[in-house]
């Protein structure tokens, strides 16, 4: 066969060659048309290996040939690779599908108690309150007797307080104790609200936790009175319950820490004619108030013939659960996502 035969089915075989890639479906079938032309037994090593019985003349266009149709083969073949490689690589990338469900943001919400914890710092330190949160773990003297609560009193019982490992330490039944601090670190005129965790020893149903929270204010000065106290716990829950026209009452009540003591009732804000809140009375008890009692100005160094104080303190949980009508007190410990996503997320938003 002389070269320009060789030549021209060289060329046959290109085109069907070709053929054969744009028809490829695949990269092993790719790699298979590859080496039937351009392998060790393919096509073109074949047929160059018959350059040796042409004269020098052809054997110079038949070689020059013969590598042109080499490199277009093997770019052919470059290309075809280069193109399944990019269709895989687009084929592990998940498609994306701009009509699926996305679910709503869930943005962060405060919690109760902390909507109304800073609904109390707004309106007190509107009264020149200063606002101190104490230790949860107390000492004995600062948790009883700097408030009046002598040795044998029941409070001090197992049953009552959560005694710790440590030595004349407990975990605070009230926040009270900030008053003996207070007392001993301030000079009068002063005036602190304390508020936080305290925790009781007892059984835990709908209505009770061993943690709760608590408030405390006190007002300490020269001829401070009962009728600071009753100013103060007005402006307090009218600011609290957003009403001007709510009145309170106060009844006598007996708290160790206080002489004269006091209970008071705020008129019940949900209702005109009683309700369930209220348990048809149409008043709602809310803490325990009333003067410092002098031994416990004595005890913390006041000079109660120069001072007087008033002092009102209420269950902190007891008003959120009232204010949002939460009828179960574990409801505030938990991560009920159903329940904590009904309290909007700032005051500011209500
Ligand atoms: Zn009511």
């Amino acid at each position: 066969m002389s070269s320009q035969q060789l030549i021209t089915d060289l060329k046959k075989h290109f085109e069907a060659l070709k053929n054969s890639i744009d028809t490829c479906s695949d990269i092993k079938q790719l790699e298979k048309i590859k080496q039937e032309f351009l392998g060790k037994e393919g096509i073109i090593t074949i047929n160059a290996k018959k350059i040796a019985s042409f004269s020098s003349e052809d054997k110079k266009e038949f070689g020059g040939e013969i590598n042109r149709i080499k490199q277009s083969a093997h770019a052919l073949v470059d290309d075809a690779l280069k193109n399944f490689e990019r269709s895989s690589q687009v084929e592990t990338v998940r498609p994306f599908d701009v009509t699926a469900y996305k679910p709503e943001h869930n943005f962060g919400r405060l919690h109760p108690y902390t909507l109304v914890t800073q609904d109390i710092e707004n309106i007190v330190m509107s009264m020149g309150f200063e606002i101190v949160y104490g230790n949860e773990l107390e000492n004995e003297f600062s948790n009883f007797e700097s408030l009046n609560i002598p040795q044998d009193h029941p409070a001090r019982e197992t049953q009552d307080t959560f005694w710790v490992s440590l030595p004349g330490r407990v975990l605070r039944s009230h926040t009270t104790t900030e008053q003996s601090y207070a007392l001993k670190n301030k000079k009068p005129p002063f005036a602190i609200i304390s508020q936080g965790r305290t925790y009781r020893n007892e059984a835990t149903d709908a209505s009770h936790d061993f943690m709760f929270a608590q408030t405390d204010m006190i007002l300490v000065g020269k001829q401070v009175s009962l009728a600071n106290l009753k100013a103060i716990s007005l402006e307090f829950f009218h600011g609290i319950f957003r009403r001007r026209d709510l009145n309170i009452r106060v009844r006598p009540g007996f708290f160790p820490f206080v002489e004269p003591g006091i209970e008071f009732d705020i008129q019940c804000p949900f209702c005109t004619h009683g309700c369930s809140t209220c348990k048809r009375s149409g008043w709602i008890e809310l803490g325990g108030a009333g003067l410092i009692h002098p031994n416990v100005l004595t005890a913390c160094g006041v000079d109660s013939n120069e001072y007087q104080g008033c002092a009102f303190g209420f269950g902190l949980t007891r008003l959120v659960m009232m204010k949002y009508g939460i009828p179960d007190i574990r409801l505030l410990h938990t991560n009920n996502l159903s329940f904590l996503e009904q309290f909007c997320g700032s005051p500011s938003l209500r």
